[in-house]
């Protein structure tokens, strides 16, 4: 066993509200720089939705002529020559500006100083980049706003109907992304350069400005395209964890400014000899399984016997992710199936149960009537399988239960009623 110290993030998605403050303060601290306009290195997608850059799940179209094999290695796909060689040579498949979006701002000094006429002054939204007017194709969240308005055509007015029908059936959350500090990066796997690295002390991914040569196979070889280009400066840039805060005792600006509170930062521990062993195994729904028996449990001799500097040691101890992921089972990893053994957690949206059941009469904070109704979740359980199990159903219901029974404990401890005997109940209460 090889056990080693990484810096990890849990994120709970009943508490995020879509209000950007982190995309924002991240933004204004790393990317607010010619060059990156573009750039989130934490953003913020609506779910469900295209996500950004858009369509960025849809991995066939950065394979290219090359593959990621199981144990986390590029090698030249089967056929494909031509696009072999446009990998080897331009590197095309990549996501174009319209796939992020465009920044733009309006012409607010035509809007504020426009002489007084019968008509409202009109700004085109200009490019931030070329200056020049642009035609909006996409942004952040565009997916939020595909309602329908009643209409006075009595055609539209149908449709409108229909689609309002369609939308008080609908369902929505948010997604708050950043680099996943992989335990088995393909972005260094697949730079030429050698410029991007994993750092032993605490695993956090990073770029050396001066050895990266702008081939951007980063770009293409993260599957959560979490690795940018800076058009000014030539180089690729990507999250940082906010390691100069870190190294200090400081959390990441993301976390620190988050209004919902729903970021967790900690210290996992786990064991390096297996971590090829964990993203080789033969079926995608046995990835989650084979990450978490990489955690090794901080309070465990196995852990005081590892030798590692008591800091990182104490650091683990006193860290919620260790629970929060393998103790409790409540977080969940996103796309396990990308084998790169991602480092940042969710655990799954719990608020539209409440909505579901709430229709039959039954009171969504009890932890009974949520495991009749389980199947009739607002939010299709075969969804969050999708993002966050390779497709598993089982441990997003059994994290879902588990969040429905601190709920309902939760609700007893506030209203003054005697909550049930139950420990671990009230340790996740207490971390959550
Ligand atoms: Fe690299 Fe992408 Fe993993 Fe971040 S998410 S460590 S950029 S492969
Ligand atoms: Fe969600 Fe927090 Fe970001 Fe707001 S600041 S969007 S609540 S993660």
């Amino acid at each position: 066993m090889k056990p080693m110290a990484q810096i990890a993030m849990v994120m709970n998605l009943d508490k995020c509200i879509g209000c950007h403050t982190c995309s924002v303060t991240c933004k204004q601290t790393w990317t607010n720089r010619p060059g990156v306009e573009y750039v989130w290195f934490n953003n913020v997608e609506t779910r469900p939705g295209q996500g950004y850059p858009r369509r960025y799940e849809d991995q066939e179209r950065w394979r290219g002529g090359w593959e990621l094999t199981r144990g986390g290695r590029l090698k030249p796909r089967a056929g494909g020559r031509l696009r072999k060689l446009l990998t080897i040579f331009a590197n095309p498949l990549m996501p174009s500006i319209q796939d992020y979006y465009e920044p733009w701002t309006y012409d607010y000094e035509n809007l504020t100083n426009a002489p007084l006429s019968d008509d409202v002054p009109v700004a085109p939204p200009r490019s931030l980049i070329t200056g020049e007017p642009v035609k909006i194709g996409w942004s952040a969240n565009w997916d939020d706003d595909l309602g329908g308005d009643p209409s006075p055509d009595p055609v539209l007015a149908k449709l409108s109907e229909q689609v309002k029908v369609a939308f008080e059936q609908a369902y929505m959350f948010y997604l708050p992304r950043i680099c996943e500090h992989c335990l088995n990066p393909s972005c260094v796997a697949s730079c030429p350069s050698g410029a991007l690295y994993k750092r032993a002390e605490d695993g956090i991914v990073l770029v050396d400005q001066d050895r990266c040569r702008g081939w951007r196979m980063c770009v293409t070889g993260c599957p959560y395209k979490k690795v940018y280009f800076n058009h000014k400066t030539g180089k690729a840039e990507k999250c940082t964890f906010c390691y100069p805060r870190v190294e200090v005792g400081l959390p990441t600006v993301c976390s620190e400014t988050c209004v919902g509170r729903l970021r967790y930062i900690g210290v996992l521990l786990y064991d390096a000899d297996r971590v090829t062993e964990a993203a080789s195994v033969t079926d995608e729904r046995d990835l989650y399984e084979a990450q978490l028996d990489l955690f090794i449990d901080p309070h465990s001799p196995a852990a005081a016997a590892a030798g590692l500097p008591s800091d990182w040691l104490d650091a683990a101890r006193r860290s919620p992710v260790y629970d929060l992921i393998k103790r409790y089972r409540l977080a969940l990893p996103l796309h396990p199936e990308y084998r790169t053994l991602p480092m940042v957690w969710y655990v799954p949206p719990l608020s539209p149960v409440v909505d579901a059941l709430s229709a039959t009469g039954h009171d969504g904070e009890d932890a009974d009537n949520l495991f009749a109704a389980i199947d009739a979740l607002r939010i299709p359980i075969g969804y969050l399988a999708e993002l966050f199990t390779a497709g598993d159903p089982a441990p997003v219901t059994a994290a879902l239960r588990r969040l429905a029974e601190m709920r309902s404990y939760m609700r007893a401890v506030n209203l003054g009623e005697r909550p049930p005997e139950d420990p671990e109940l009230e340790a996740m209460y207490r971390l959550l």
